[in-house]
């Protein structure tokens, strides 16, 4: 059986060469399916393993590492890969120790090419894009889609196009985005109206919308989980946390959990735990009322990343939180910037939206949800230069509503070197 195109809700199936983001019958998002059954008889440990350390495209990517669970039915030369992915996984006991926690590790997503794991996604859509012949592609975005949308269809040969709040884009993204020679435009509305206006111009004009609904960015997406089990030696951990904004990266968790899990490779499925920040909490306040639905909200966080009000992947993130037995659970701004202080300080380092994952893990701990004794797994989603404003202005205390609780004040000395001794707390001795 070949991959297809399913609805989450009504299963109504479609080729996977469809351009088409949502079910014609009722509306419903859509999953790439893989046959299973083919799936079980070839992907192994084994084959996975073997491309560790691999010279060879696009197999050296740790997207396409995974390839026959990811898109199958692409030739290897269609594939538009920079290649992303073979993100570390730090182990970090002090961290641990700090969340209270067993063990600790951060998988960095800011450490793909362009800087956040948007590019796993990436990958996906825009092979997905040249692989239908499309020549323009376009999103909507908090920034980081934009770079990495900007970055990749180039790569590809592609004309990226991207639409962004006249406001809160981080400086390091939208560098990125005019970098890589996407059209930008600048619209006076939030994410949400930007995604509604970024699917009916593409619709009329026949562009590739490559935002978060697109089930195959979601595909490669799923490689997060892969490769953090992979690097695990295929055990399992007991959670896995990560932010959730538009929620395709905790619904894409999702997927490849209960597949890694139905195929063998894992057997058992980690509890996934989706943070939102306060301001921008839609999936939170559901889940506090047992999802009975999502009501859309005015979005407000530092966080930009994660400042999204109706998250498009809404359906997919309960299904996820379901099947995993998980939680969601909500951080304040104050909470987020000094778990980005802390991360940071280590000498790592993140975005703020990424730092909700450490914020998360603690507040988890402290209600007893996460055990002392279970392993936990945090997902970092963004690098550090990313938003280097939010980074200096909280270390010189000028946040509106955050308090810099431990600052690293840049300290001011005269060219002389007798002031520059006296800052450095050392006395001038003579040799
Ligand atoms: C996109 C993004 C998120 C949110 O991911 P979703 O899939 O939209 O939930 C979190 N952090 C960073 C750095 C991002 O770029
Ligand atoms: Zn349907």
């Amino acid at each position: 059986m070949p991959s297809i195109l399913q609805c989450m809700n009504c299963a109504r199936q479609y080729p996977v060469d469809s351009v088409i983001y949502e079910c014609e019958a009722c509306g419903g998002l859509l999953d790439v399916q893989h046959d299973m059954d083919w799936l079980r008889t070839v992907a192994t440990r084994e084959l996975f393993d073997s491309r560790m350390g691999t010279w060879q495209m696009p197999y050296k990517s740790g997207v396409w590492r995974y390839k026959e669970l990811i898109a199958p039915y692409a030739a290897d030369d269609e594939i538009i890969s920079r290649p992303e992915g073979n993100t570390n996984l730090y182990d970090l006991p002090r961290l641990a120790k700090w969340a209270g926690v067993g063990r600790l590790y951060l998988k960095h997503e800011g450490e793909n090419p362009t800087g956040s794991f948007k590019d796993r996604g990436m990958t996906g859509g825009v092979t997905q894009a040249k692989r239908l012949g499309m020549t323009r592609v376009a999103c909507a975005s908090t920034g980081n889609t934009s770079a990495s949308l900007a970055s990749y269809a180039a790569f590809g040969g592609l004309q990226g196009i991207v639409l962004m709040q006249n406001k809160q884009i981080a400086f390091g993204k939208l560098s990125q985005s005019i970098a890589y020679g996407a059209i930008c435009v600048r619209i006076d509305a939030d994410f949400d109206k930007n995604l509604e206006l970024v699917r009916e111009v593409s619709k009329k004009l026949g562009i590739y919308v490559l935002n978060s609904v697109n089930p195959f960015r979601l595909e490669g997406q799923k490689s997060i989980m892969f490769e953090t089990i992979q690097q695990l030696r295929w055990q399992a951990p007991d959670w896995i946390v990560v932010p959730g904004g538009n929620l395709g990266n905790s619904s894409a968790f999702g997927k490849g959990l209960k597949e890694l899990y139905t195929l063998g490779l894992i057997d058992r499925i980690p509890s996934i735990a989706v943070i939102q920040a306060e301001g921008a909490n839609p999936l939170y306040n559901a889940y506090t009322r047992g999802f009975d639905r999502l009501e859309p909200m005015h979005a407000d966080t530092l966080a930009t990343a994660i400042k999204i009000g109706n998250p498009v992947n809404y359906p997919k993130a309960v299904r996820a939180v379901q099947w995993t037995e998980g939680v969601v659970e909500q951080v304040s701004d104050q909470e987020i910037m000094e778990s980005k202080a802390i991360v940071d300080g280590i000498g790592i380092g993140c975005e703020p939206a990424s730092a909700a994952s450490l914020a998360g893990i603690r507040k988890l701990v402290n209600s007893g949800t996460i055990k002392p004794h279970e392993s936990v797994v945090g997902v970092l989603t963004g690098h550090v230069l990313k938003d280097p404003d939010a980074t200096i202005d909280y270390h010189a205390d000028r946040l509106e509503h955050v308090r810099a609780v431990c600052p690293n004040v840049i300290r001011d000395a005269a060219p002389t070197l007798e002031a520059l001794a006296e800052v450095l707390g050392a006395r001038v001795t003579e040799r």
